[in-house]
Formats: C-alpha cells, sequence, structure tokens
C-alpha cells in the first residue's frame, strides 16, 4: 500500500514503561504536549490512569485531564523508569 506522509498527523508508538505495552501517542498529544513543554509520556493511557488513581487525591488533580508531564511525574513518581 502506498501510504502518504502527513507531518501534521505522525502517530507515534511507544512502549509504556510499566507494562510494556505498546501504546499509541497520538500527534494532536503530541501537540498537546509540547505546546505546554512537557516531556514524552512513558506510560500508556491505562498506567497513567492507574497511577493517577493511585497517587492522586482528588484534592491534588480535581481535572482528571492532567497529562503525565514533568510536574506531575516529579511529584508523583517514586518509582522513576
Ligand atoms: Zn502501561
Amino acid at each position: 500500500m502506498n501510504r502518504k506522509p502527513n507531518p501534521n498527523s505522525r502517530d507515534l508508538t511507544i512502549r509504556c514503561c510499566e507494562c510494556n505495552a505498546d501504546f499509541i501517542w497520538t500527534a494532536s498529544e503530541q501537540k498537546y504536549y509540547s505546546d505546554r513543554n512537557l516531556s514524552t509520556p512513558r506510560r500508556c493511557p491505562k498506567c497513567r490512569e492507574a497511577r493517577r488513581k493511585r497517587a492522586s487525591p482528588n484534592s491534588y488533580y480535581p481535572n482528571s485531564a492532567v497529562p503525565d508531564g514533568q510536574d506531575y511525574t516529579t511529584i508523583m513518581d517514586t518509582k522513576r523508569c
């Protein structure tokens, strides 16, 4: 198949450092991260969600859309990958 590269949608495949599952980091997410100067996510959405539920009381991050960014991981990471 002949797939034309589209510079505006380059999804990346990342391997989760926690469960080793491959997940897609979509182009729109990449933009979201770069707009906010966040580092590349190391965990799949499932693990991020699990960590958030486990480690973060509602009072810390009432907004569940907080990404797995630098500040977040600095605060939350006890086990760094
Ligand atoms: Zn994972």
